[in-house]
């Protein structure tokens, strides 16, 4: 066994931040280790912000399990500053700093946000425990018309959670359907049907020009790009993530969308990465990517932990299929693989019509990815054959049902 690292400091208290810490804890690969979080709260998961901590009657316990009790020094409410890679040491914004002789950079992804919204305390995302207990109190307070802006997984959930609390929401995505560069333009038409057909007011190729905010406990006057000015109890943006990489600026890793970093996870030597905030050659697909889903931060955090303390000579790829769930209304959406808009899509089982079905995505003569909704036991199959390099010829032939992928009414 290889001696353990002496001190490893992780930056980010998060999903791939702890999971990291807890890998090189119960694994004995390091002797100290210090996790840096520049939230205030003890770490927390983020996938009930936009379910059951808006609707439990009562807030949810959402702390990570893994994280209570944990054998490291917590740096919590501290953010990391900079990093000196020559030094070994990372800058902290209180004027302290930390030598390292291993380091898990674990530091995420924030919200995006709408120019000129910053201080509008009816305008929030939804990526911190913080803008989840606003929504929150709002909705408790009685807020009865939601806008959302932006049709992607926030706003999907959000606007599930809203209507199941019998709020009214309007839902506006710029594009011509929902997720339709994550999903394409097919599954994307079936997402606006779900959402219409409990009620969202779905209105897509509309964007917001600006917003107001109408006093203190007022609306938010909203004018939207096809002209027409409403008011909002209160608006949800969901208009994707940057990575939070700006503290890294002139570190000398690459940045470019993300920490640059080898198959191996590796971003410099005695440098990991993982998470929301990572970007590497995943070598099942062929592609620089960075995935932004919580399983992924899981997997890759122990990947990262591990890798810190392997030779270079005996350093595994990371090269999973990601995978990723989406809860909205009483529908389980699950894709597994890395899917494009122009790839093929077969419908392999079930009825796209009772919204309960499996489809398959193909370029290249390959397998791309496994879309199922309230049919978790396809997805697993079918996520192991990806793996394994199944063939869009194969996959073909062993399937009874394949219908071309197409959604009846149009949204
Ligand atoms: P993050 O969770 O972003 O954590 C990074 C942490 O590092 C943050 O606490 C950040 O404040 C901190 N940090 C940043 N910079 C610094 C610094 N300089 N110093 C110190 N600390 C720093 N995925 C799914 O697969 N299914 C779901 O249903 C799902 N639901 C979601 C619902 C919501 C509302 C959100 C926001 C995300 C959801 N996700 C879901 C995505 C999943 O939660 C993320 O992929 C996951 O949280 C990523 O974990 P991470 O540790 O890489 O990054
Ligand atoms: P997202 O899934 O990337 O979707 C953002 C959507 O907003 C996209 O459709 C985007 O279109 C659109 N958009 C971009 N700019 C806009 C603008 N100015 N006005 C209106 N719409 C705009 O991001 P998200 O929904 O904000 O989610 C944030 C993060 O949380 C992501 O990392 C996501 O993966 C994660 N999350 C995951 C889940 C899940 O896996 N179940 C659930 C919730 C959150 P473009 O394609 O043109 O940019």
């Amino acid at each position: 066994m290889n001696k353990p690292i002496r001190r490893v400091v992780v930056v980010g208290a998060s999903l791939a931040g702890v999971r990291a810490a807890e890998t090189l804890r119960a694994e004995e690969l390091a002797e100290e280790i210090v996790v840096v979080g520049d939230e205030p709260h003890q770490p927390y998961d983020r996938p009930p912000l936009s379910k059951d901590v808006l609707t439990a009657l009562e807030p949810p316990e959402v702390g990570l399990r893994n994280a209570q009790g944990l054998d490291v020094t917590w740096e919590l409410g501290v953010g990391a500053a900079s990093l000196e890679l020559a030094e070994q040491t990372v800058h902290l914004t209180d004027g302290r700093s930390l030598a390292y002789d291993g380091l898990v950079l674990a530091c995420g992804a924030r919200a995006r946000v709408l120019p000129g919204t910053e201080e509008m305390a009816r305008v929030s995302a939804l990526r911190t425990l913080d803008d989840a207990r606003s929504l929150r109190a709002a909705l408790v307070a009685g807020a009865e018309r939601v806008l959302v802006v932006g049709a992607g997984f926030i706003g999907a959930e959000v606007a599930a959670s809203c209507r199941s609390r019998g709020v009214e929401v309007v839902m506006v995505e710029p594009l011509e359907q929902p997720l339709v560069r994550v999903l394409g333009a097919a599954v994307g038409s079936l997402i606006a049907d779900l959402h219409r057909s409990n009620g969202v007011d779905v209105r897509l190729g509309v964007g917001v020009d600006s917003m107001a905010e109408d006093g203190v406990g007022g609306k938010v006057e909203v004018r939207f790009s096809d002209g027409t000015i409403e008011s909002f109890d209160h608006v949800v943006v969901g208009i994707g993530v940057v990575p939070n990489t700006g503290w890294l600026d002139g570190s000398g890793l690459t940045i470019d969308d993300g920490i640059v970093c080898d198959e191996t996870t590796l971003a410099a030597p005695g440098v990991v990465a993982a998470g929301d905030v990572a970007r590497w050659p995943n070598p099942l697909f062929g592609e620089l990517m960075r995935v932004e889903h919580w399983e992924h931060a899981l997997d890759m955090g122990a990947h990262a932990a591990r890798r810190l303390a392997t030779p270079d000579d005996q350093a595994g790829p990371y090269a999973p299929v990601p995978w990723f769930w989406s809860d909205q209304y009483d529908r389980k959406l699950q894709l597994a693989g890395r899917v494009l808009p122009t790839d093929e899509v077969v419908l392999v089982a079930g009825s796209v019509d009772d919204m309960r079905f499996c489809a398959l995505y193909g370029r290249d003569g390959k397998v791309s990815g496994v879309l199922a909704v309230n049919m978790p036991a396809k997805v697993v199959r079918y996520r192991k054959a990806i793996a394994d390099g199944l063939t869009w010829e194969q996959a073909m032939s062993e399937t009874e049902v394949k219908e071309p992928f197409v959604v009846g009414r149009q949204g």
